[in-house]
């Protein structure tokens, strides 16, 4: 990974313009023009998580914490479909308690019913809610929640544990992932860029993750402090830079893994007013409009200046950095289907072999 290493290092512009390029290049072989949507209903506020860079952390006291009702949920998916959006992502803070999954095992099979009556594929499910057990991440997969978002935000154990009280820790964190993919979910994993104390090294480190964890989807984005919180509080400097870092490491992810699924995240587009053009230039070929009623999203600030588009305004912009909209599709991860049709392959080949043994 040397050539990596060096790109990581570089600080020469001509050196980032040659590996936008060069991702932008393999995703549209690869993955095409189209620009999947996922609508982000960001559900609750609530969080059992104490992570020390979240605005959403249980010890924020200055924010007010919400609920959506079921009906919200629902409603706000069919207004979704109606205006072609084909999968939704659900997120919120992490609550694994019984009361909290059976809510949301309900509500993920109510949409799923809703939305397929009338025998089309209906609303394709991201969900994004943490760390869970096995059994309730199986519970989810069974109401029909068919990809999951759970960023490793750093490979490094050192740099993970100054992040995170202790409770929480990057074995369980991997653990996680390895139990979403067993399954049978999509699975996505991330990063934040620009975390104090890491280092390209880091950086190189979490790309090898990527690729040996096999995932299909990759979710990540520029750390942005919150002044609520004990890193933003006390902000110390980074060896890489949040903008140029997470435009790199996209590239290079997009380069290593072409045919994942890769999200324009909101951090990037809070960033800077051109993010969501560049992420898309830099191989991102997913967006997640925010869906959240106006009433709750000043509550649901993971960083400071989160910034809201509306679906018109991310429309132009998307088809302005030369890419289309994929409406009325789920826009599944490539690596993914492969995968599942490897596994397909191989059930029948094993059939068959029984079959000439007899
Ligand atoms: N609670 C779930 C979890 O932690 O996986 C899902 C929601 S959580 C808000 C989603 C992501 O927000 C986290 O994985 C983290 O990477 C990101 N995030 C939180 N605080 C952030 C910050 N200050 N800057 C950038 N991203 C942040
Ligand atoms: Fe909670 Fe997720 Fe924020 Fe951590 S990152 S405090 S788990 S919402």
């Amino acid at each position: 990974m040397s050539w990596i290493e060096n790109i990581l290092k570089d600080n020469n512009p001509e050196t980032m313009e040659e590996l936008i390029t060069r991702a932008d290049q393999v995703r549209r072989k690869f993955r095409g023009e189209a620009v999947y949507l996922r609508g982000l209903i960001e559900f609750t506020n609530y969080c059992q998580r104490n992570c020390y860079y979240c605005g959403l952390r249980r010890d924020n006291n200055a924010i007010n914490r919400y609920r959506l009702s079921a009906k919200e949920i629902i409603d706000l998916a069919l207004q979704a479909n109606q205006m072609g959006f084909q999968s939704l992502a659900l997120q919120s803070g992490e609550n694994p308690d019984r009361k909290t999954v059976d809510f949301l095992v309900r509500v993920v099979s109510e949409i799923r019913e809703l939305t397929t009556r009338d025998s089309s594929i209906g609303l394709g499910i991201t969900l994004s809610v943490g760390e869970l057990s096995y059994a309730d991440y199986k519970r989810l997969y069974e109401a029909g929640g068919h990809r999951y978002l759970l960023r490793i935000e750093t490979t490094d154990p050192q740099l993970f544990a100054s992040i995170h009280p202790p409770s929480q820790t990057l074995e369980k964190r991997i653990e996680c992932l390895k139990a979403l993919k067993d399954i049978g979910y999509q699975v996505g994993t991330g990063i934040m860029v620009g975390l104090p104390g890491q280092t390209p090294d880091h950086l190189l480190a979490d790309l090898q993750f990527f690729v040996d964890m096999d995932v299909d989807m990759i979710g990540m984005g520029p750390y942005i402090p919150h002044p609520q919180t004990p890193m933003g509080r006390e902000p110390s400097a980074s060896q890489v830079d949040p903008w140029v870092h997470t435009l790199k490491v996209m590239a290079l992810t997009r380069i290593l893994m072409p045919d994942i699924n890769m999200v324009a995240s909101t951090a990037l587009q809070s960033l800077r007013p051109d993010g969501l053009k560049w992420g898309l230039r830099a191989g991102a070929n997913v967006v997640m409009p925010i869906l959240t009623p106006i009433k709750y999203r000043e509550d649901y600030r993971l960083y400071a200046d989160k910034k809201y588009k509306s679906f018109p305004q991310l429309k132009e912009e998307i088809e302005e950095a030369g890419f289309r909209l994929g409406l009325w599709q789920w826009g599944d991860s490539l690596r993914w289907a492969k995968r599942q049709q490897q596994s397909e392959d191989n059930k029948v080949a094993g059939h068959l072999q029984a079959e000439e043994a007899m």
